[in-house]
């Protein structure tokens, strides 16, 4: 049976149950039916998904992804919701995991499910989004898609380009892995308590093939991240010092052969460029 929360019943479940949110944890809970129907609509749930959320809470999104896909993975990392969880989540289709998602064996949980569709389906705890999405993305678990409410500055990092201020080394690994789009805004006044930031929904469609072919995706990504470590430097002196072994004159003359100026920095470089380059030195030094 579903218990969809009001904001009245969520303060009285906090009574019932002497929880206290906790702020540390990004708790704060969407009590908007709609808006929760509309995140359900943007995951296009079907009956035969397997759904993966991250910090279901008290559950309202559990409830209506329960009630829409074949089974439902929930993480979450406070204990503290287990009893209202027995208590007021009765679904056959729902496994209740109760870990930090940083820490879980995602491919251990998931291996059942290698042949099917699987989604993940969350509204994060924003403390940690970027990295909760490096996870999915970085690790390769074999999920479809991806569609979570965030931080709406976030959101927007996300889908910036080459130059931006809020460009950076997780806007090209979204770039690499994923078609992304912005599905919708949603303002403070729908939480409980009510967060000092809008949200937005973002959609990740995962690619079966990332958009580029590369030499080495490792290597891509050591340049990628050492190009952003130290936003100040030119190009150059990043990429020498992540990797020593490299001749800061083959650098240049790599940025020259693609029509680069010498003093750009890594933040102007679009995810082809990085690609073009990182490929062109594994092949000079191999
Ligand atoms: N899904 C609920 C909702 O929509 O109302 C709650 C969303 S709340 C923004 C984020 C949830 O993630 C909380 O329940 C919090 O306890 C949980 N959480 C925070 N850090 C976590 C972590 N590292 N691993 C798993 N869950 C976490």
């Amino acid at each position: 049976m579903r218990n969809l929360y009001s904001p009245t019943n969520v303060k009285e479940i906090f009574k019932k149950y002497k929880f206290n949110y906790k702020k540390k944890l990004g708790q704060n809970f969407l009590i908007d039916k709609n808006i929760n129907e509309k995140i359900i609509e943007s995951a296009s749930i079907s009956e035969d998904d397997i759904v993966l959320e991250i910090g279901p809470g008290l559950g309202n999104l559990t409830q209506l992804l329960c009630e829409s896909a074949k089974k439902v993975i929930s993480i979450e990392i406070d204990k503290d919701f287990k009893k209202i969880h027995d208590d007021l989540l009765n679904y056959d289709n729902l496994e209740i995991i109760y870990d930090d998602f940083m820490d879980i064996d995602l491919r251990k949980i998931l291996n059942p499910y290698d042949k099917e569709k699987i989604k993940v389906v969350a509204n994060l705890p924003y403390y940690i989004t970027t990295p909760i999405i490096m996870k999915l993305l970085e690790e390769k678990y074999p999920v479809d898609k991806i569609v979570v409410m965030i931080q709406k500055e976030v959101a927007q990092r996300f889908a910036s380009s080459p130059g931006g201020k809020d460009y950076g080394a997780i806007t090209l690994t979204i770039n690499y892995y994923t078609e992304a789009h912005y599905a919708f805004t949603v303002p403070p006044s729908v939480f409980i308590p009510q967060p000092k930031v809008s949200s937005a929904v973002v959609v990740f469609d995962v690619l079966d093939k990332p958009k580029y072919k590369v030499y080495s995706e490792e290597i891509l990504f050591k340049v990628i991240k050492g190009a952003f470590a130290k936003r100040r430097k030119t190009f150059v002196n990043s990429l020498s010092s992540t990797f020593p072994e490299f001749e800061k004159e083959i650098i240049v003359e790599t940025l020259k052969h693609f029509g680069l100026n010498k003093a750009i920095r890594g933040e102007k470089l679009s995810l082809e460029e990085y690609v073009k380059i990182s490929n062109y030195l594994m092949e000079r030094i191999h």
